[in-house]
């Protein structure tokens, strides 16, 4: 019984889907992209075969076929790439006018615009997500982040005026699989920027982008060693965070493999930035306006299907306006369409793995066992690959795993409140404290809000809006430091006393 429950929850209702008006498939090439068979590390400006000789393979996750074989770094590995990162460091990067490193940057964020075709296509195969988005949204951020960096570049003193900002060395920097190329950008550029080299570990499902990363890096003609990229799972991130010659570590992923890394840093004296997992409230008063705030609500927890720390995954509704919203969100629900990655029409993509697909299955499961009422449009998915249905909870009481537990995919659960101090009662009622939402026409009340919601970023009748000049991160177990703006600085100089 519970099966079977579980299979709808994945597959959805099964019912036809009206083919009228059916948009006619708009498949982009994948021609564009080149795979190597193999690939190896990118240590000192070159691919060296891993000393660990271990290998896995990189698939495309909605279609479940290998793309590649990837190098599993070893502790030997992540050895050679921090010595070669050093010595960049020592020798040639920090000693580099910060002029002359802006024009490295730059480079590196036009080669990024030019090719950036050819990343949105490896970001979709590899990750999973729909093109529309790794066209429109990741490369384009990829590319800001890159160029606004490179602006500060020499402008360091400006940052932290009256200080004496000097880079801190090589900085470890481990980063997950929802946004492989982006969260690369996030990481490299302010490193550079601010003089130190860095060593990159990429998660282990979505290498590929940051493998292509590595010409771009050619390219640009940077320096040997200022980018190491090294592949592997957790334990070469692991190796990484306990490597006696890394300055400082910036991770982001999970809760529990950030609390399992500050464990290990204590006492060390490395620096670290940690930004973790989200449980954002995505609050909607009855004054909003309400098709603006569906689509909000939408955008909010099935963009990126949902692998977004700070999705919109509660979302409280005002009690008064609850019924109406409910019905305007199932109606703009059943308009999703699912599918292949690679369709310039699909807006919901494939799960980016299997292990990530059971997880979200069983945390749905426990929403089902525990008295929440389920809703998901009907929806047809292809026959191969890592699927799943966007789904709505309603009926939720807080206490439900659904309502405390990060799913990291596409599935809400719904709320309400009565008043604005209920609201901020219910939202902050998590460990969680990465973001969230408010929707309302009047500026004083956002305003207020704003300031009682335990966020690192509050979104105000908009959600999921990035702006390389805007700080981000967390609070509480969302983590600590921030990436973005002036504040993305911070983390990667020294200041005088530091
Ligand atoms: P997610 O739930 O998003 O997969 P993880 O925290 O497991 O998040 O993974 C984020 C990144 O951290 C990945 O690059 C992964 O390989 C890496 N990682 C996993 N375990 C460890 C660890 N013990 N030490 C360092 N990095 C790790």
């Amino acid at each position: 019984m519970i099966k079977d429950k579980r299979e709808v929850a994945r597959r959805g209702e099964a019912a036809a889907i009206p083919t009228a008006w059916e948009y006619a498939p708009a498949p982009e090439s994948r021609e564009i992209v080149h795979f190597e068979d193999r690939y190896g590390l990118y240590i000192g400006g070159q691919f060296l075969e891993p000393l660990s000789n271990e290998r896995y393979t990189t698939i495309d996750p909605a279609r479940e076929e290998p793309l590649a074989e990837i190098a599993q770094a070893g502790k030997a590995d992540v050895d050679r790439a921090v010595k070669a990162a050093r010595e960049a460091y020592a020798e040639r990067w920090s000693q580099l006018r910060p002029s002359e490193r802006a024009k490295y940057l730059f480079r590196i964020a036009r080669i990024l615009q030019e090719r950036s075709r050819e990343f949105a296509v490896v970001e979709s195969l590899n990750g999973g997500k729909p093109i529309r988005e790794s066209r429109d949204v990741d490369l384009p951020l990829a590319a800001a982040h890159f160029f606004y960096y490179a602006g500060w570049a020499d402008k360091l003193e400006y940052a932290f005026p009256n200080r004496t900002p000097r880079p801190i060395g090589v900085a470890g920097q481990i980063i997950p699989w929802n946004f492989p190329l982006l969260m690369l950008a996030w990481k490299i550029a302010p490193a550079l920027a601010a003089g130190n080299t860095v060593v990159l570990k990429p998660a282990e499902t979505t290498p590929l982008s940051a493998l292509l990363f590595c010409d771009v890096v050619r390219q640009a003609e940077l320096p040997p060693g200022v980018v190491n990229i090294v592949t592997g799972d957790g334990r070469t991130g692991a190796e990484l965070v306990s490597h006696p010659d890394v300055d400082k570590i910036a991770f982001t992923g999970s809760t529990e493999v950030g609390k399992a890394i500050q464990r290990t840093l204590a006492g060390s004296g490395k620096r670290l930035t940690l930004e973790l997992g989200g449980k954002a409230a995505n609050i909607i008063f009855d004054d909003a306006p309400l098709d603006q705030a569906v689509e909000g609500i939408i955008n909010g927890i099935y963009f990126n299907q949902g692998h977004v720390c700070c999705a919109g995954s509660r979302l409280f509704v005002e009690e008064s306006i609850y019924e109406t919203v409910i019905s305007k969100l199932k109606r703009r629900m059943k308009t999703l369409r699912v599918g292949d990655p690679l369709d310039k029409n699909t807006d919901v993509g494939a799960i980016n793995s299997k292990q990530q697909l059971d997880k979200i299955g069983s945390l749905v499961q426990s929403g089902i066992d525990e008295g929440a009422e389920i809703y998901q449009p009907p929806c047809k998915l292809p026959e191969r690959g890592y699927w799943f249905v966007p789904t709505v909870f309603t009926n939720v009481a807080q206490s439900y795993r659904i309502a405390q537990e990060e799913i990291f995919g596409p599935v809400l659960s719904v709320l309400t409140f009565r008043t604005p101090d209920e609201a901020i009662e219910k939202a902050n009622n998590t460990p969680y404290g990465l973001s969230a939402g408010v929707w309302t026409e009047k500026g004083s009340r956002i305003l207020a809000m704003a300031q009682k919601l335990r966020a690192g970023v509050v979104w105000a009748n908009t959600y999921n809006r990035f702006d390389p000049a805007s700080p981000f991160g967390g609070y509480k177990e969302s983590g600590f430091g921030r990436e973005g703006g002036r504040h993305g600085l911070e983390p990667y100089v020294a200041l005088d006393g530091s």
